[in-house]
């Protein structure tokens, strides 16, 4: 992200005067008033009601300031329509015939580790998945379907030749698995169920390192969850089938945004990184 950004005040006074913007505020106006309505018919509210609404008509009123995300949206779209879409018309006429990624990549859902970012993917280069600590479950066809449907696709459809598991410093969803309660109760409907996918990268850490600090074990647990997943990976017969074939590679990664560094590893030696830049 970052492109687009530096609007001036000009433009987008210009852009707040079009009707799709006319119409955001009227709806807005209309919620504000009946959140007024509703809590007015609640005396003992009316001074919170009061308050509220005040403060929601300030913050109106500030909207020259105020984040459009729509406005964003349509800068960020011009933008690359203008810089590479009609600058590349080889590359966007190729592309609208099909694709054929040399790579599939799992990612973590995290604003911050955008692969085709970090490692420069141009369209039609990576088929992407992006989840909570991009983890890899096991192969099954009731419980994880989605993430079963994209390697199904990437692997027998569009026959990558690599599958890349990136994990990332500062994951929250490792620091989630890593501080979870492990006795089996929860308190959220989907985050530990999901992160419990890599809890064997967990045990192993809190095992192997148990003296060092809670931030250094999650930081070696970022890296034995792409483990993890990389052995998970080998759960489904048609990856396994291409892995014992060569025609698929199967390798482990970490980007860390802290120190601004990449370190790539293959499934067959996870202790020594191949490749550390
Ligand atoms: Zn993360």
């Amino acid at each position: 992200m970052g492109m687009g950004m530096a609007m001036d005040g000009r433009e987008r006074k210009e852009k707040r005067e079009d009707g799709a913007d006319m119409a955001a505020t009227d709806k807005y106006e209309e919620a504000i008033a009946g959140l007024s309505k509703l809590l007015s018919e609640k005396s003992e509210l009316q001074s919170v009601a009061a308050v509220k609404v005040k403060q929601i008509t300030a913050e109106l009123a500030a909207a020259g300031n105020e984040f459009d995300p729509a406005d964003r949206i349509k800068t960020g779209f011009d933008h690359f329509k203008k810089e590479k879409y009609q600058k590349n018309p080889a590359l966007y006429g190729e592309l609208a015939k099909g694709q054929s990624p040399k790579f599939m990549v799992f990612a973590c859902s995290d604003s911050r580790v955008c692969p085709s970012h970090i490692l420069d993917f141009q369209p039609g280069e990576a088929f992407v998945v992006r989840n909570i600590a991009s983890m890899v479950p096991p192969f099954d066809k009731t419980k994880y379907s989605g993430a079963g449907a994209a390697i199904e696709y990437a692997v027998l459809h569009l026959k990558v030749e690599n599958i890349v598991v990136i994990g990332h410093s500062c994951c929250g969803g490792i620091k989630g698995l890593m501080s979870f309660p492990d006795d089996g109760t929860t308190s959220s409907d989907f985050i530990e169920h999901w992160v419990n996918i890599c809890s064997p990268a967990k045990t192993k850490v809190k095992t192997e390192h148990s003296k060092l600090s809670f931030a250094e074990q999650c930081a070696n647990c970022e890296k034995e969850a792409v483990n993890v997943s990389l052995g998970n990976l080998l759960t489904y017969p048609f990856v396994r089938e291409r892995v014992v074939n060569k025609t698929l590679a199967l390798k482990g990664a970490h980007y860390d945004f802290v120190k601004g560094s990449f370190e790539l590893w293959d499934l067959d030696c996870k202790i020594a990184p191949a490749l550390s830049i």
